[in-house]
């Protein structure tokens, strides 16, 4: 006689909206067992009966044979009773208390491809194919479970083909939310011109050199033909974008590898499900235009995503500057009647649909370092995935930054990093904030108990945090212990740690500008053991703007005087004489130990940039002035101690680029300059473990942004043995500090 035997199985991951119950449907169809498996607002559960060895071989399977874009964290297995089930169903789903994590938006798969381009096909060149393996996700999802009525897609109606293959277990459909065909699927349309196949339209007007706004999957393009100059230009003014790179859309790798080196990694990442945009080193430009990555060395390429994406580029079979559908700062567009209004000026046509994005979505940033992820930018294909911590910290709502601004939600040990919501400096950006923690509280059901945020009482993300003030307790987190503890989080570190944040601008706990800091850090607290000198910032945020200004103050605060340099020429001896005097008479002028600042003033004495029309564009600059990194050079510099910190002095720094310039090319100075840096790193590092005996070295902060301190550091570092950590995930800009913030924040009290 056989023996039966029930089991009652929850599945708890990214399980829903992957394909996973079908999956189940025909794992327990091939072993005869019996049963059913249902969606719930946290898992899937089965239940199966069956011959032991066959539900034995089920559960094995289903942790090793999951489809391919699901991702499961925990499985509980118990005895169930056996309820003589006559077949394996897939019941409706059901709600409870819990959650679920949620898929982000995947690029389209092979299989849809093949579809796609097949002129048999009912989809052919149907710009909204999709199935369970692919497609939208995150981007139109208002509420859980994940049912097509939770989501944007329940104004359409599927017809009767689409019908069959949603409700047929076998199907790559089944339960495909977003599920829809040319009949009963969103369309297509350029507004204002009636055309029977607007994407041929479409790219006829690109070719012409238009410039044309494009609805996508978390937001509106801002699309021109990359190797046409003159649109490229027009869209820079019309963007108020001067400097900043555009990223570029190729129709495939082997057309990257025409512009770009491309790594295996690099492969693997423009290809991967979340196809980033990837910034690779540029082999040669060719016909792209030089306006698009001014000053750079590197360009920022992705692959198609869509099928929109696919059939324009492989139809166009042009490379298609892709950008933010945004004025420089504000918020990407999401509706079709706000990108009308708010890119009238800029787009001369607009590609739209009726497929509604529930939320924004920017594409995300990344790149390889040898073959480690590094992401610049945290949002489409990676949120709303959850960092797994390596304790449980209590619901906290941690506010993040101003710039690069996320916000970080904590549950259990996830922390629920929001993708990337823009610079906090305006109201749309803020609006854009307030709807995605409400968006983010209901989909996770989260209820935070604290309130984290930044020290830094301007920025709006604090302001928005000190409304909770007597109904939350509101803890405040010194950005740059903030930068730490993330990048600890992520590697799961749980011993203290040297913790080196080098970047722009920090509110210090003595009211100055931190950032060029290292930390003694735990979990619970931190002790500043080094910092950079302080120096004056003429003008303050004016300063950062017009770095010439931090080269003056610089050079007169070490030396006393300001030296003749031609990168100065231009600068009036009126502004040179106020600047002095904003320094002797602290007028505006606040005082800061940030290394990025001493990168803007060395790019600036060095006549690289003398003005930064985007974030970070000086340092940037400077560090693509390095034509060949092959030198062990560097200056010196001063380390004193003051009681128990260390401060690092830049005098002998400072004398020695001077005697440099004129004399060796900028490219060898930025390159010694660089190694200086991440010599610095080193020499505090060691002086630290010396005294503490802690061997581990974080790197955070924006500065490491840069390559070639980035690779620099480690690769001293680990010359003297340090056990290193870095980011991966979590961007190492201010993008990722709302997760340490959130940590910090949630064991407050706890
Ligand atoms: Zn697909
Ligand atoms: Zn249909
Ligand atoms: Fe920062």
């Amino acid at each position: 006689m056989k023996i039966l035997i029930g089991k009652k199985i929850k599945v708890y991951g990214v399980v829903q909206g992957v394909g996973f119950r079908p999956f189940v449907y025909r794992l327990a169809k091939r072993y005869g067992l019996k049963g059913w498996v249902l969606n719930t607002s946290s898992s899937v559960e089965i239940e199966v009966e069956g011959e032991e060895k066959n539900v034995e071989k089920f559960i094995t399977d289903l942790q090793s044979k999951f489809p391919p874009i699901a991702r499961i964290e925990k499985i509980e297995v118990e005895d169930s009773l056996l309820n003589n089930y006559q077949d394996f169903l897939i019941k409706e789903s059901k709600e409870d208390l819990g959650y679920q994590l949620i898929s982000p938006d995947i690029a389209v798969c092979k299989d849809c491809l093949r579809e796609l381009f097949d002129p048999k096909d009912r989809r052919y060149r149907y710009p909204f194919i999709n199935c369970t393996n692919c497609g939208p996700r995150f981007t139109i999802i208002k509420d859980i479970p994940y049912d097509r009525k939770n989501t944007t897609m329940a104004k359409f109606k599927m017809c009767q083909d689409c019908e069959v293959e949603y409700n047929d277990p076998l199907d790559r459909r089944f339960h495909a939310q977003p599920n829809a065909c040319p009949v009963c699927g969103p369309k297509l349309w350029i507004e204002g011109i009636e055309s029977e196949d607007p994407i041929k339209e479409t790219i006829k007007l690109l070719k012409e050199g238009a410039i044309v706004a494009i609805k996508g999957l978390g937001g509106f393009h801002l699309a021109c033909s990359a190797t046409n100059s003159i649109a490229v230009k027009l869209l820079r003014e019309r963007k108020r974008r001067r400097y900043k790179p555009f990223a570029v859309m190729m129709k495939d790798i082997d057309t990257v590898k025409r512009y770009c080196y491309v790594s295996q990694e690099e492969e693997n990442l423009l290809d991967s499900p979340q196809s980033p945009i990837v910034l690779l080193r540029i082999k040669n430009l060719g016909d792209i235009s030089e306006e698009v990555a001014p000053n750079n060395n590197y360009l920022g390429v992705m692959l198609p995503y869509t099928p929109l994406h696919h059939i324009l580029l492989r139809e166009a079979d042009i490379p298609l500057v892709m950008t933010s559908g945004n004025l420089s700062e504000e918020p990407i567009c999401q509706d079709n009647e706000e990108a009308l209004d708010r890119l009238r000026g800029i787009a001369d046509y607009f590609l739209l649909n009726d497929r509604d994005i529930y939320s924004r979505y920017d594409d995300s940033v990344v790149f390889a370092l040898k073959d480690k992820l590094q992401i610049i930018r945290r949002a489409r294909g990676y949120a709303p995935s959850p960092i797994k911590l390596p304790f449980k910290v209590r619901q906290t709502l941690a506010c993040g930054g101003e710039l690069k601004n996320t916000f970080c939600l904590t549950k259990d040990n996830y922390g629920f990093i929001s993708q990337h919501i823009g610079d906090l400096e305006n109201i749309e950006t803020l609006e854009h904030f307030i709807n995605t923690v409400g968006l983010y509280k209901r989909l996770f059901r989260i209820e935070p108990e604290v309130i984290a945020c930044d020290m830094h009482p301007d920025y709006l993300s604090t302001r928005y945090a000190l409304q909770f003030e007597g109904t939350l307790p509101v803890v405040m987190v010194q950005h740059h212990y903030a930068h730490i503890v993330s990048c600890m989080a992520e590697n799961g570190i749980t011993e203290p740690v040297i913790g080196i944040a080098f970047d722009g601008s920090g509110y210090g706990l003595d009211g100055n500008i931190w950032g060029g800091e290292v930390l003694i850090s735990d979990y619970d607290s931190f002790i500043r053991k080094a910092h950079l000198e302080y120096l004056p910032m003429p003008g303050g945020e004016l300063a950062i703007r017009k770095p010439y200004r931090l080269a003056i103050g610089y050079l007169y605060a070490t030396f006393g005087t300001v030296p003749k340099l031609l990168s100065l020429d231009r600068i009036s001896e009126e502004e040179i004489k106020i600047i002095k005097e904003q320094i002797e008479k602290r007028i505006n002028t606040p005082f800061t130990s940030s290394m990025g600042r001493l990168f803007d003033a060395v790019s600036s004495i060095l006549g690289v940039c003398n003005e930064a029309t985007y974030e970070g564009q000086p340092a940037i600059e400077l560090e693509m002035a390095i034509k060949d990194n092959n030198s062990e050079e560097c200056y010196t510099w001063e380390i004193e101690k003051d009681n128990d910190t260390f401060i690092v002095k830049v005098k002998p720094l400072f004398e020695g680029l001077l005697d440099d310039i004129g004399n060796v090319p900028n490219s060898h100075i930025s390159i010694k300059f660089h190694n200086t840096i991440a010599r610095i790193i080193v020499n505090l590092s060691t002086l630290i473990r010396e005294e503490t005996k802690i061997n581990t070295v974080v790197l955070s902060g924006g500065c490491f942004q840069n390559r070639v301190l980035l690779e620099k550091s480690l690769e001293l570092l680990e010359g003297e043995k340090f056990k290193i950590h870095i980011h991966s995930n979590i961007p190492c800009n201010d993008g990722g500090i709302s997760l340490g913030q959130a940590i910090v924040g949630g064991r407050v009290g706890s």
